[in-house]
């Protein structure tokens, strides 16, 4: 079953707000909004997929939906527990798509694989759905990494929603840029592409992440 069956709300469009920036009329893969002549976006709620990618686009955050919106997931960070530099417990936080990489990690969980008690996974749409707010929110909050599992980007790409995967890319230099206003190294967030056949090797590639955190050291964010 799709983990949003049942789930028909469209996205709302805080336009007051809106700075006609056009990223989501842009970004959207199945070309769902029109402009008006200024370049604000016109919802067609019967031709949208829901897959959040201009939630994930929109830098003023005011794009969302009844159940789900940026606010939602930048609460979800912060309600999980950061462990001070002096428990030397690294804290990394996973952002991964709900169509094949959350329920790969389910799959690793009900074969009873291991992998690090350090991390905590945060499902989301689609790797285009993340709002890149949530990188350095959790950054800040003194996470010590941040690993994003989505599905294969180009040619061959596995995307439920053609390109969310290659939009993530794009929005990459704002991340790394982001790590180098807090002077923090590149390596600290990383991409993963993995299909939902590749459960028996994903414990493996998040105990890979999390050693080369640990060999970094601590977020100097971290609260004391
Ligand atoms: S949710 Fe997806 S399909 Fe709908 S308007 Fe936003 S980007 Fe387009
Ligand atoms: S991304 Fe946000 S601010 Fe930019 S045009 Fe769309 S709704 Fe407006």
């Amino acid at each position: 079953m799709h983990p949003r069956w049942g789930d028909i709300s469209p996205p709302t469009f805080n336009l007051q707000r809106c700075t006609q920036c056009k990223r989501c009329t842009e970004e959207c893969p199945f070309g769902t909004l029109d402009e008006d002549e200024k370049c604000t976006p016109k919802p067609n709620p019967g031709r949208c997929r829901r897959c959040g990618i201009c939630l994930g686009a929109c830098p003023e955050r005011i794009i969302s939906y009844a159940d789900y919106s940026v606010d939602m997931v930048v609460r979800m960070i912060k309600a999980i527990e950061v462990p001070d530099e002096f428990e030397e417990k690294p804290r990394i936080l996973i952002l991964l798509c709900e169509n094949d990489a959350y329920p790969a990690l389910e799959l690793a969980g009900f074969h009873r694989l291991r992998y690090s008690s350090y991390v905590r996974a945060i499902s989301v749409r689609c790797l285009g759905a993340i709002n890149v707010v949530w990188l350095s929110d959790a950054l800040a909050r003194g996470f010590d990494g941040i690993l994003l599992l989505g599905c294969k980007p180009g040619e061959q790409t596995q995307c439920h929603y053609t390109r969310g995967s290659d939009l993530l890319a794009t929005r990459s230099e704002n991340v790394k840029q982001k790590l180098k206003q807090l002077a923090l190294e590149d390596e600290r967030v990383r991409v993963e592409h993995v299909a939902l056949s590749d459960y028996l090797t994903l414990p493996a590639l998040i105990d890979g992440f999390v050693k080369r955190i640990e060999d970094l050291g601590p977020n100097p964010f971290k609260e004391s």
